[in-house]
């Protein structure tokens, strides 16, 4: 690992909790650390697991790093690997908005997707998560992640923060993991060490401003805003608490927190606004600062929406009897079709969709089922893995060996009686499709999903 920025350490030497030479040793002796957070809607035992995260109920340490590629249940979207300080956000949700509500929520700056597929699993059905990402070429991993993740009530969008402003007034909570410095990360990737400056903490903290003040239109009165860095900096930390308190009118949430977590909370200069730091010598975990705020009133100029027709067409009696059997609660479900593409949507979307049709970008909505052609569907790989799935269609069971191979999108051979479109599914969990024909097996994997390395 190279030297810390003595600038950085320079930076922090006043923070409450930071103590340099722990601080140092932490970075000097850094064990890598590997945790994941499992998604309840698809149980499955995990093996390697040491303990749990003790901030969020799903997330755990692993003995030691496996290769997550050669593990099928990771591509089946039975957990994701996430940084263990990060799964904070659970904690601060619970403790900070009422869950059993319906919520609309915004997970701004999202890709790939950690926070949303945390966010998800908190949600009731009678809400929904928006889960934006600005930069497109970012898009694409987060849609996958959360197509993995098998929830329907997850919009994915790929626009800037100030698009959000056509929604005023609109979002229960709105989470901004916001762009940084990165510092938190040092132990991960000592690369990035090369790449701080003081200059670019500056910048960073400009741009956090920018899209908070972008954003922040988007969020009703008296709703929660979860702001979030992995950055050590108070410019992208407390000052931006203490912005946000004075330039915002919004005034922090105190979150009580166990001891032994080692999470150290820190009030802003100005303000004495409340922050959660995470210090790498202190708990199981990296660097990361978490912040919750609530907006009181506020005084902005409407924003007329872009005046264009969206286009979501119905689907018809024939394809609706086509479909229905493949899903497990079919009336909880709304239709739509785009080209040829069947899409199906929690009601709770139905009233939301036009209005975040005409305001963002939607990358992707709810779960793609397919295509029906003379009465039959042809299914999309989105179906398989999702939570909404009817779990009595036709399915084949594959050993470790049959799965990967699958999932390289290689000829698999397993004897089945099977004929026609069935799931292909490991300890229980689908990872897709297949097509039996009398003399082989066709794989429907996803060509861009597919391993291709190992
Ligand atoms: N929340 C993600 C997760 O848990 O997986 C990680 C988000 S990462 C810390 C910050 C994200 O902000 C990146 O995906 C980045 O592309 C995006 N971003 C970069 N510039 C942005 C901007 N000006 N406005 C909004 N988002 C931006």
């Amino acid at each position: 690992m190279g030297q810390l920025p003595s600038s950085l350490l320079q930076s922090l030497q006043n923070l409450k909790g930071y103590s340099e030479a722990a601080f140092i040793a932490a970075h000097e002796n850094a064990t890598q650390l590997t945790s994941i957070r499992l998604n309840s809607a698809k149980p499955v035992v995990v093996e390697n697991i040491s303990h749990t995260v003790p901030w969020c109920s799903t997330g755990f340490y692993l003995n030691e790093r496996p290769s997550f590629t050669l593990d099928p249940l990771f591509h089946a979207g039975a957990y994701y690997v996430q940084e263990a300080s990060s799964m904070f956000l659970e904690t601060a949700m619970k403790q900070t908005v009422n869950l059993s509500q319906s919520l609309k929520v915004l997970d701004l700056c999202a890709a790939p997707g950690g926070k949303s597929t945390l966010i998800q699993s908190l949600l009731n059905e009678q809400s929904f998560l928006v889960s934006n990402e600005v930069i497109k070429t970012r898009v694409t991993i987060l849609a996958e992640n959360i197509a993995k993740w098998g929830a329907a009530n997850v919009v994915v969008t790929n626009n800037d923060p100030k698009d959000f402003q056509r929604l005023q007034n609109y979002f229960d909570v709105i989470v901004v993991d916001a762009p940084c410095s990165g510092s938190g990360l040092f132990r991960k990737d000592a690369a990035a060490i090369n790449e701080w400056s003081e200059n670019n903490v500056l910048l960073c903290s400009q741009r956090q401003q920018r899209i908070l003040a972008d954003v922040l239109p988007a969020l009703k009165e008296d709703g929660i805003l979860i702001y979030s860095t992995c950055s050590y900096s108070q410019a992208e930390d407390e000052t931006i608490v203490d912005w946000l308190m004075t330039t915002c009118n919004m005034e922090t949430v105190k979150l009580p927190l166990q001891e032994d977590w080692g999470i150290v909370e820190t009030r802003s200069q100005q303000q004495q606004g409340f922050g959660y730091r995470f210090y790498p010598d202190k708990v199981k975990g990296e660097g990361f600062f978490l912040t919750v705020l609530k907006k009181h009133q506020h005084n902005y100029n409407a924003v007329t929406t872009k005046n264009t027709k969206a286009n979501a067409e119905k689907i018809t009696a024939t394809e609706a009897a086509v479909i229905k059997p493949y899903l497990k609660q079919p009336d909880d479900f709304f239709f739509i079709k785009q080209q040829t593409t069947i899409l199906a949507l929690p009601l709770c979307l139905q009233p939301e969709l036009e209005n975040l049709q005409l305001s963002l970008y939607i990358k992707k909505a709810g779960v793609k089922l397919g295509t029906v052609i003379r009465n039959e569907l042809i299914p999309e790989h989105e179906l398989a893995i999702s939570c909404i799935l009817n779990s009595k269609l036709p399915s084949v069971t594959a050993d470790e060996v049959t799965a990967l191979q699958y999932l390289r999108r290689q000829d698999v051979n397993i004897e089945t009686g099977l004929k026609g479109w069935a799931l292909i599914c490991y300890k229980n969990l689908p990872l897709g499709w297949i097509k039996i024909l009398p003399n082989r097996i066709n794989n429907y994997y996803p060509t861009g999903w597919r391993i291709v390395n190992k």
